[in-house]
């Protein structure tokens, strides 16, 4: 199975590409091409109150240690050994998006990547025909924020992949990503995820919903701001009853390190302080009322809850629930 290591170089090297950001990232030397596939499709299903919420695995990448901010190499290498990954490799995560069906109701919590992130990704379309699920059975889609990981499988060749989805998009992070002087002024490297930002929004502009901070969606949804890791970035509560799950998107993405070093942050990160704040503000939330979270980018299915620990959080991941 070939790696796919999301690094600067393979940033750069995508970013010529515009929509096609990240796919000309480095394959392994030693793999051949003829085996680059993306994993299996995997899902794992919960109920919230009458919800049936499904995580499906779109795929992976591999994060270089480089990108890695406001930690020390060696507490980088210290957190992936207490994970028991080796420390001299990229950081793997995971790529979900969450399903969420009541009655003819079906909501997507992002999209993952489509094609932006090569062979290792892009597996919602599969995913969700297993599940019997059609594109033009989704009614609505909720974005926590306009990465390429979280909008690539939007759009495909010919438009729109959802013919029928409203698309809900936080105004601040609509704003930031469809701006065309923020565009020009941002470096290179970044060009590819204004780019694919941009043709998202042409391609549902006539079906976009924009929220603000904490708007209720209606159908259990509730978007709940999260700013930092984008400037509209959103977590969103799913509640039936007194049973709820807040989807995080990125708040929190680095298992191995980010609950242990919350003030760790990921060069993507467009204010690394302000992420910071508002991880250890939503880790505390859900730490005191034990809620649980669920997040894009944690060990795959990414459910669990969070616990205190010296002076810093962890990851309690959810035992798997039969339905
Ligand atoms: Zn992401």
């Amino acid at each position: 199975m070939t790696s796919f290591d999301l690094s600067r170089r393979g940033l750069i090297l995508g970013a010529a590409g515009g929509a096609a950001l990240l796919a000309a990232g480095r394959p392994h030397p030693l793999q051949a091409a003829a085996h680059a596939t993306a994993p299996l499709p995997t899902f794992y299903d919960r109920m919230v109150g009458n919800l049936r919420v499904t995580t499906l695995l779109d795929g992976y990448f591999k994060l270089d240690q480089n990108l890695v901010t406001n930690l020390e190499d060696e507490q980088i290498a210290e957190g992936m050994k207490a994970a028991y990954l080796d420390p001299t490799d990229p950081i793997p995560l995971a790529i979900s998006t969450h399903v969420i069906r009541q009655g003819d109701e079906v909501s997507l919590i992002d999209s993952g990547a489509g094609g932006a992130f090569g062979p290792t990704a892009g597996r919602l379309r599969t995913s969700l025909e297993l599940l019997g699920v059609a594109p033009e059975d989704v009614t609505r889609i909720v974005l926590t924020h306009m990465h390429p990981d979280h909008i690539g499988g939007l759009i495909g060749d010919s438009g729109p992949v959802f013919p029928n989805a409203s698309l809900h998009v936080s105004e601040a992070d609509h704003a930031f990503w469809t701006d065309e002087t923020i565009a020009s002024g941002a470096p290179e490297s970044s060009q590819g995820f204004f780019a694919l930002a941009r043709a998202v929004s042409e391609a549902y502009t006539q079906r976009t919903e924009m929220f603000g901070e904490n708007t209720d969606l209606g159908g259990g949804l509730t978007t709940l701001a999260m700013p930092g890791h984008t400037p509209g970035h959103s977590g969103v509560r799913v509640s039936d009853g007194s049973d709820q799950l807040i989807i995080w998107g990125d708040s929190t993405a680095l298992a191995s390190l980010q609950f242990s070093h919350p003030d760790a942050g990921i060069a993507f990160d467009a204010d690394g302080v302000q992420a910071a704040e508002t991880r250890r503000r939503v880790l505390d939330m859900v730490v005191s009322d034990k809620i649980a979270v669920a997040g894009t980018h944690l060990p795959f299915p990414g459910i669990g809850h969070v616990e205190e620990k010296d002076g810093a959080y962890a990851w309690v991941p959810e035992e798997w629930q039969h339905i």
